[in-house]
């Protein structure tokens, strides 16, 4: 890529998209590595997403990061999967070799450097993970391949947690793992004791974002000094989750640093080799201070 004559171009897509940090994300990223490329918001209608990926490959783009709703939804139009995505059944990011369309998850490893990064250890540790959608699945998924004692899946639609927990018990047994693993409802009895019991507690909805009320309704005078816990919600900053548990002396953590380092992976990928040195510090400071930006013009009404 060091004698590129062409512009290269990326970008995102998803429904709605207005809100992504992946544009400023990958502006720092590309600065970084001092590439020369564009990076575009795409706003992409599920009806479309056929059609928008084939023009991915007629438009010579060179990659782009899938988002809510298509990280499943855009499987069927690509033409190989990583292995990793295929038994997530979920990509987040697609690279095009001179036409051909390769599907990607970089979440599982962007979840497992965030805590890396943070000196956060998983090795022998229980977990609570609420949230049994993609990003719960990326989650148990890192978790799993750090080596964490146990997991429990909490869920409202306790069918769809008990199938994230069927997937990973066969994969655990597969890989001759020792990791244990539950699926509870979201309203069992036993929440309290298990988040008394754990010392990794991970949010993996989007409640706390937005417009999502807080209503998981989870007993946070269960929370204390022990626990980790992380929220990968990211706007705002500090969920009520965060806060609380701050409150109670918890370590906490928010999703920017997983957003982050899935976004160095997918960037890896399209140019074909490590990124190193990243300001990471620097980047998240820039995108804290797009959402403060954002909420407070929302609060402006603007
Ligand atoms: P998803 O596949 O649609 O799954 C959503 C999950 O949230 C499901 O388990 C769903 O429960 C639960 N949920 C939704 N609304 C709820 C409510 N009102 N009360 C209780 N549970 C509720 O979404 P996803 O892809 O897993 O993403 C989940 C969140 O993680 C999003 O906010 C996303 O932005 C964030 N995320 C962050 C990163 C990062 O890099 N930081 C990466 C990926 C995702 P049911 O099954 O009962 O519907």
């Amino acid at each position: 890529l060091t004698d590129q004559t062409e512009e290269l171009i990326f970008g995102v897509i998803g429904f709605p998209i207005n809100h992504s940090l992946s544009p400023i994300l990958h502006r720092e990223l590309l600065r970084h590595i001092r590439l020369k490329a564009s990076y575009l918001r795409l706003l992409v209608e599920p009806e479309e997403l056929g059609n928008s990926i084939e023009g991915m490959r007629s438009l010579n783009y060179r990659g782009l990061n899938v988002t809510a709703p298509h990280k499943e939804g855009c499987i069927q139009y690509l033409d190989e999967l990583a292995e990793g995505a295929e038994f997530l059944g979920a990509v987040n990011t697609i690279s095009n070799e001179d036409g051909l369309l390769r599907g990607f998850n970089t979440d599982v490893a962007g979840f497992r450097t965030a805590l890396r990064a943070n000196g956060i250890l998983a090795f022998e540790e229980h977990a609570v993970v609420f949230g049994a959608g993609g990003a719960a699945a990326a989650v148990c998924h890192a978790l799993i391949l750090d080596g964490v004692n146990s997991i429990r899946i909490y869920n409202r639609n306790v069918d769809r947690a008990r199938a994230l927990q069927s997937k990973y018990s066969k994969f655990i047994e597969s890989a001759e793992l020792e990791t244990t693993i539950s699926a509870t409802s979201l309203d069992s009895s036993n929440l309290e004791k298990s988040i008394s019991n754990s010392n990794l507690i991970i949010q993996a909805t989007p409640v706390g974002t937005g417009s999502f009320e807080d209503v998981l309704g989870l007993p946070f005078d269960a929370i204390g000094r022990e626990h980790v816990v992380i929220d990968l919600v990211y706007n705002p900053t500090k969920t009520r989750l965060l806060r609380e548990s701050e409150m109670r002396g918890a370590r906490i953590m928010n999703g920017l640093d997983m957003l982050i380092y899935q976004g160095i992976k997918a960037l890896e990928i399209w140019i074909g080799s490590e990124i190193s040195s990243v300001p990471v510090k620097e980047i998240k400071t820039i995108l804290e201070d797009s959402i403060n930006d954002e909420s407070l013009a929302i609060s402006n009404g603007r």
